[in-house]
């Protein structure tokens, strides 16, 4: 029977009360799939400045190095806002992603048909479903690049890079050409090609690459249509790829639309297979302990997990098909309409177990 190493990072907030529900439904799926899940606990963020004094332990990048993926709840808190910046649980966070060479975000922008109405955007708009995978490059662009402070005879200015080199763009490229060739087949390339010499550098790179992937429909947008078009018919997009800090803004857009931030997975991954799963919400610290927080963010990580690290696509459908069933009668409070049946996050993993 295959044996998975996962290393959890339960973080703080309601990281461990979220991570608890997905190990949950993990253990039901590696029952049903037959395979087996081992988990070592690693520290990261708040909880890791308060055991250790730092909040990236080198023993966690070694735990999640020796591992065959990494969930991660998530970090942060007013406990540790007075830390300096280099020792904030965040720190810790761009820490991980850079020790393990995590260069490709991949952020699906997905409504499901029950949550139609969270949606700010009109039903017309945004039709029966939206999925969008926005595949962000992650450890390049501009906030890596060369910055300082500098003065302009005398005023005082300062600067940062935006530099890429074909190698980066090629990677992330690849990733975005393999992901659209197990989806609908469409590319968005966004960039701002008509200002920034980076920019060209990354649609030649990317209409080179097409060429290996001739089934493969690639389009270009700049970034400021895109983000125009992702509110106006978010409907046309299939997978979008861009770079670090354009990605960053649009992942964010687009997660908006879906309208419930605890409903949206994200993986990070490297070249090899190992990634690290995680929901797009933050700590929650203002409903922390609780017991209320919506758990499905991070089941439905766990999901991706299978997909892109584990190579268990029938586990991963299973999970997203429970979680798109569950969300039909019950609800955690953040995502609560009348009728249905209210739920703390216990009971939430409890009902997508259930399902699987
Ligand atoms: P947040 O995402 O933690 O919370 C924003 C709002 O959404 C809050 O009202 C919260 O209660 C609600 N919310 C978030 N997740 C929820 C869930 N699963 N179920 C129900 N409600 C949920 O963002 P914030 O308040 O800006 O940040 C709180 C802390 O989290 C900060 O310290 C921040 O730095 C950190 N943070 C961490 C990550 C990460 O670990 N990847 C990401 C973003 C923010």
């Amino acid at each position: 029977m295959k044996n998975y190493n996962i290393t959890l990072l339960r973080g703080d907030g309601i990281g461990p009360e979220i991570v608890n529900e997905a190990v949950k439904v993990l253990d039901k799926t590696a029952d049903k799939f037959g395979f087996k899940v081992t988990y070592t606990d690693a520290l990261l963020g708040g909880c890791a400045i308060d055991a250790t004094g730092v909040p990236l332990p080198q023993e966690t990048i070694d735990k999640c190095l020796a591992s065959d993926s990494v969930l991660l709840g998530a970090v942060g808190g007013p406990k540790w806002d007075s830390q300096p910046g280099s020792n904030r649980p965040e720190a810790g966070l761009l820490g991980i992603r850079g020790a393990l060479g995590l260069f490709a975000n991949l952020r699906p922008a997905v409504i499901f048909e029950p949550l139609r109405d969270a949606s700010p955007l009109r039903k017309d708009i945004i039709g029966d479903a939206m999925d969008i995978m926005i595949v962000r490059e992650l450890t390049g662009g501009i906030y890596f690049g060369e910055r300082g402070r500098t003065d302009d005879d005398g005023v005082p200015a300062a600067y940062d890079t935006e530099k890429y080199n074909v190698n980066e763009i090629e990677r992330i490229g690849r990733v975005a050409f393999d992901m659209a060739m197990k989806r609908n087949k469409k590319l968005t390339s966004v960039d701002k090609a008509n200002v920034l010499e980076s920019s060209r550098l990354w649609r030649e790179t990317m209409i080179r690459l097409s060429a290996e992937y001739p089934e493969v429909t690639l389009e270009h947008l700049y970034v400021d249509n895109c983000a125009m078009q992702l509110v106006r018919n978010p409907k046309q997009f299939d997978v979008i790829v861009t770079s670090n800090i354009f990605g960053d803004i649009l992942s964010d857009e687009a997660s908006m639309i879906s309208g419930s931030i605890g409903m949206l997975a994200s993986a990070s991954l490297n070249s090899t297979k190992l990634g690290m799963y995680e929901p797009i919400h933050g700590s929650a610290p203002d409903i922390a302990g609780q017991g209320i927080a919506n758990p499905l963010a991070t089941i439905l990580s766990v999901a991706m997990m299978l997909r892109y690290s584990l190579d268990e696509p029938e586990a991963a459908d299973a999970i997203e098909a429970a979680a798109a069933e569950v969300l039909k009668t019950t609800r955690t409070p953040d995502i609560y309409t009348e009728g249905m049946k209210k739920v703390s996050t216990t009971e939430m993993g409890d009902a997508v177990c259930a399902l699987i």
